[in-house]
């Protein structure tokens, strides 16, 4: 009996010893799913933060990217001494706001004016003055330049103002006010005390316009026009042979008071 009972109690003892051996390794396998769970977690993490790390550092540079193409873009348009626009991007802009404005049936004006005696600056003073000079006529007049319309340097010491829905009348109001300013140009900051003045010329739109060319082409001789007028003036086109003939009279008058 006691036998029996030893044995009994013997196989309890070694059947508790094998539940808590199971329940161990139940609880030791619990153990290493959750690591298994909290390594892919962190994996899942690491991922996500790189791909989106990566994602943001790929749009910085797409951003970057994109803003040196811009700005370089500018750059190529701008005039590098005045940092209005170029001939060539004058140009363009004039031509695409010349389709738009004559589409719809607008006006157009162009305005080129050219400063006066400018190699008389660079010679009394200094290449740097006429850079100065040069600098102060295109900052002067940009901000009176309103906004839509167009104002470029086309040359040495020449420039563009184009102007869309304005017609002749408006563009030699603009070109008087902008020669007023130039005259106006306070020039004791470059060092030395003169005044800077400039000759305009003026052509509105005509019936048979369809480019910018003729326009440029007409305001062109009324600015040649102003400058045998005695520069420092603004002539529109309709005036150029009233002007020519001025000059042709003074020319003459000259030859024969001198003759005599
Ligand atoms: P006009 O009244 O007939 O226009 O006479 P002008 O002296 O202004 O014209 P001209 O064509 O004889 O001289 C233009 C001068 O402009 C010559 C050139 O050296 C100077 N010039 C052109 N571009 C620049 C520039 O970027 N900077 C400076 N300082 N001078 C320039
Ligand atoms: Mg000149
Ligand atoms: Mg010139």
């Amino acid at each position: 009996m006691k036998t029996l009972a030893y044995q009994a109690a013997q196989f309890n003892a070694n059947q508790q010893s094998r539940e808590i051996n199971l329940l161990n390794k139940e609880r030791e396998l619990y153990i290493a799913q959750q690591m298994v769970k909290e390594r892919e977690y962190t994996n899942m993490l690491m991922f996500v933060t790189i791909l989106v790390g990566g994602l943001f550092f790929l749009g910085i540079l797409l951003a970057v990217g994109q803003m040196q193409k811009r700005k370089f873009m500018r750059m190529a348009r701008m005039d590098a001494l005045t940092g209005i626009l170029n001939r060539g991007a004058g140009q363009e802009l004039g031509e695409d706001l010349f389709v738009q404005a004559t589409a719809r049936g607008g006006d157009f004006c162009v305005i080129l004016f050219d400063l006066d005696l400018f190699k008389r600056i660079n010679d009394s003073y200094g290449h740097g003055t006429g850079d100065w000079v040069l600098k102060k006529v295109a900052d002067f007049l940009k901000s009176h330049i309103r906004n839509g319309d167009v104002f470029a340097r086309i040359g040495g010491e020449e420039f563009a103002i184009l102007l869309p829905y304005a017609n002749e009348e408006k563009g030699m109001e603009v070109a008087e006010q902008c020669r007023a300013r130039i005259e106006a140009i306070e020039t004791q900051h470059s060092g030395h005390k003169f005044v800077i003045t400039a000759s305009f010329g003026v052509s509105g739109l005509m019936a048979d316009d369809l480019s910018l060319d003729p326009l440029f082409h007409r305001a062109d001789m009324a600015l040649y026009a102003a400058k045998s007028c005695g520069r420092n003036t603004v002539v529109r086109y309709s005036e150029v042979l009233k002007c020519d003939q001025q000059a042709t009279d003074l020319r003459r008058y000259a030859a024969s008071t001198s003759i005599s």
